[in-house]
């Protein structure tokens, strides 16, 4: 079944088109007053896409029933009284969605352009150009004489918000032109109205969305967590407080111009003017392209369209404009949107489906996870039946029950989630979801500690599923690595009660191997070569393998080079565990209860007996502190040759410790290309910012690392 089946609007059959017209416009006109105005979008946008465009084709069918307030004849929604009305001198407009395949669409728009340009087949190809369709929310922004004087949201086009002191809590955002350093000599008009879009990272948006989380676990009130990264920053900017707004991670890209006052030497071409105002300092997206016709406009959406998910934004689609101005004026606009340009968009990262069942998944510390069981549904470019729905409180906020309609989101490789209920879909016979007090694995009480947004298994190694997930992580790259030991192996093994313990991988024979589903002799004999091979490993590998919760990579490096050997970690009391560095009380304690139990013990024995082994050397005496001992350094972007894992570790074997987000503990910020908000916090605190070089040079005098 095609999952728009499922959600038809209840249409009583055959309806005049008057009336669905009527319904329609109705139905649009609360959806648009959700999303534009109050931030709050109860359905998919895939799900208004879709009831436009129906009410777009009754309209052109049945012209008389066209009303001037139809929602195909507007753009965007009111603005918010809270704020100060600023009439647009330069309408924003909406753009035209081309909604047919890849390249109909691209060539019906050239064929639509030619023909209003009276361009015949001799006259060559349309320059176009092409950009990214960022999924944010639209921005003017006013400079005089250079300075931003002010701010506004689009609002119905003609009259947005005020919105100049939460937007100038942005970074991106210059509050004066050029910016000092950039390389312009073309002196900027006095006046200038930039156009662009303000969205957040995904990683920005994951990481907020987390701290969220946790302040609603903390029992702080009227917190939030936001659905996606479009509606977080809308409402950011739409904050009455902007020192909230401030809080918020926002970025902005520019893409094009409102009113301009004349000057000299004016580009002739929207790509011109965009690479102008790079120059005097706004941030221009790298993807930015020209293409000669239809055929390269196919090209650019495929190539965008591959590139979508490990961008660290959120596209919707990619926009086509007509780039030389002269021929953009001879255009001209219609209602609600220019005649120059179209987008043209990618599947929906965010679809409606129905929930099947809700089932609690265990992880390896013992976790419990609720994660909604969904019709299919093809979502962000693939097809999703599984989404997480995060722990009891959000599964409680959102309130998900078993037969609901949800808008689910998959962006990038996030993990599927469920965003929000379509509560007017919902039936009322199922209960609300409560949280298991058992491991639904192993009968185990599962409990909530205060203070924590998780429910755990009590079961430990007793627990299957945390069997399972612990063997992962003992042979995975990072801990001892056993090669090709995967998921569907470990299920089979634990499963067929062949592995209960980690040093029963060492025990696997090959006949009990090759007698397995699906497991050649061949098979075998790689997972023996691999396991014998995992043997020979390093203390902080094998600490780092052995699953202990707090207990980082870093974390156990760290151990590894304070005590030289695990028996003196294992033997080691809290006070002394707390004497390393990167060890606080709440690791501390995690060590040494872990070390506490005789079973954990029995396994670290028994790996030993079965010839698990690694160098060990006597304690390191820290006579002469290395040289990035106590700093804090976080990585943003690419790096020209260092991987992130690699810079990493060089960082820390000079005693440095890696940091996920900058603050003002923060002592360097080392950014390669495609860095984002960390930079920018990073020149907003003063914060030392090196590439790759520097941060060579940094290291060049380190001390070899000891005791590894
Ligand atoms: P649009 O699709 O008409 O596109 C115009 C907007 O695109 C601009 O205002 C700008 O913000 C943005 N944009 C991004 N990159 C751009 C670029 N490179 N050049 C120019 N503009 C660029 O946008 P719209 O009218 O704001 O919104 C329509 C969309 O909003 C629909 O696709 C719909 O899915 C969604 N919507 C959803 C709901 C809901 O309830 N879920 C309701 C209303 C609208």
């Amino acid at each position: 079944m095609h999952t728009a089946d499922l959600f038809e609007a209840p249409v009583p059959a055959p309806q005049a088109p008057a009336e669905r017209v009527a319904q329609l416009c109705a139905l649009l006109q609360r959806y648009a007053h959700e999303y534009y105005v109050l931030d709050a979008p109860s359905v998919s946008d895939a799900e208004y896409d879709r009831l436009f465009q129906e009410l777009q084709s009754l309209e052109a069918a049945h012209p008389a029933l066209r009303r001037s307030d139809s929602p195909t004849q507007r753009v965007g929604g009111k603005a918010l009284d809270a704020f100060a009305p600023v009439r647009h001198a330069v309408p924003m407009l909406s753009i035209r969605t081309e909604t047919d395949t890849e390249s109909s669409g691209a060539e019906a728009f050239d064929a639509r352009v030619r023909k209003e340009l009276g361009l015949g087949e001799g006259d060559g190809l349309v320059e176009y150009c092409a950009e990214l369709k960022f999924d944010g929310l639209a921005m003017s922004l006013r400079y005089e004489h250079g300075v931003l004087v002010q701010a506004a949201t689009r609002g119905d086009g003609e009259t947005g918000e005020d919105v100049t002191a939460n937007i100038r809590t942005i970074a991106q955002i210059p509050l004066r032109i050029p910016v000092p350093g950039s390389v312009s000599a073309v002196p900027v008009p006095d006046v200038l109205e930039v156009r662009g879009e303000v969205y957040m990272r995904r990683d920005d948006f994951e990481a907020l969305n987390e701290r969220q989380r946790q302040r609603i676990a903390a029992g702080e009130k009227g917190e939030k967590t936001f659905v996606n990264p479009r509606n977080a920053a809308a409402g950011a900017v739409r904050q009455l407080d902007s020192t909230i707004a401030a809080q918020r991670p926002l970025s902005f890209f520019a893409y094009g111009l409102g009113e301009v006052s004349s000057q000299d030497a004016e580009p002739t071409t929207h790509l011109a003017w965009l690479q102008r105002l790079k120059s005097w300092g706004f941030p221009v997206a790298a993807q930015v392209d020209i293409a000669q016709g239809a055929t390269e406009l196919v090209a650019y959406h495929q190539r965008i369209g591959e590139q979508r998910d490990s961008l660290p934004f959120d596209i919707d689609g990619v926009v086509y404009k007509v780039n030389r101005l002269d021929l953009q004026r001879q255009l001209g606009f219609v209602t609600r949107e220019p005649r120059w340009a179209v987008a043209h968009k990618y599947p929906a990262q965010e679809q409606m489906t129905t929930v099947l069942d809700i089932d609690v998944q265990v992880g390896r510390t013992g976790k419990l996870t609720p994660v909604a069981k969904l019709s299919p549904v093809f979502v962000g470019g693939v097809t999703v039946t599984n989404a997480t729905l995060h722990n009891e409180d959000e599964a409680r906020r959102k309130d998900v029950r078993v037969g609901d309609t949800v808008v689910v989101r998959r962006a990038g490789d996030v993990i599927p989630e469920v965003v929000s209920v379509v509560l007017e879909r919902r039936t009322g016979e199922a209960p609300p979801f409560t949280m298991p007090h058992v491991c639904p694995v192993c009968g185990s009480a599962a409990v909530r500690e205060e203070g924590e947004a998780d429910y755990r298994c009590t079961g430990g190694l007793f627990c299957s599923a945390q069997r399972k997930q612990a063997i992962l992580h003992f042979a995975q790259r990072r801990a001892v690595e056993v090669e090709g030991l995967g998921e569907k192996l470990v299920d089979q093994l634990v499963d067929g009660q062949i592995v209960k313990t980690l040093p029963d991988l060492y025990r696997l024979g090959f006949v009990a191997l090759a007698s397995m589903e699906r497991m050649a002799g061949k098979s075998a004999q790689n997972l023996l070569d691999a396991l014998e091979k995992s043997k020979q490993t390093t203390l902080p590998r094998f600490l780092f393998g052995l699953g202990i919760r707090h207990v980082g990579e870093a974390t156990a490096k760290e151990l590894a080079r304070h005590f030289g050997t695990l028996d003196a970690i294992m033997d080691a009391s809290e006070e002394a565990l707390l004497q390393v560095a990167d060890v606080g009380p709440i690791v501390a304690q995690s060590i040494h209860r872990f070390f506490a139990q005789a079973h954990n013990r029995e396994v670290v024995e028994q790996l030993r007996v079965c010839g698990v082994t690694w160098p060990e050397g006597p304690p390191s005496v820290d006579a002469s502190p290395k040289l990035l001992s106590g700093k804090t350094l976080v990585l943003t972007g690419t790096l020209p040759t260092l991987s992130r894992d690699a810079a990493k570790e060089l960082i820390e074997a000079a005693g440095g410790k890696v940091a996920g987000s900058v603050s003002k503990k923060t002592h360097y910020v080392v950014a390669g290309t495609e860095a984002g908000s960390k930079l920018d916090k990073a020149q907003e605190l003063g914060i030392a910012v090196l590439d790759e070089a520097g941060l060579l040079s940094l290291l060049g005098s380190t001390p070899p690392a000891s005791a590894e």
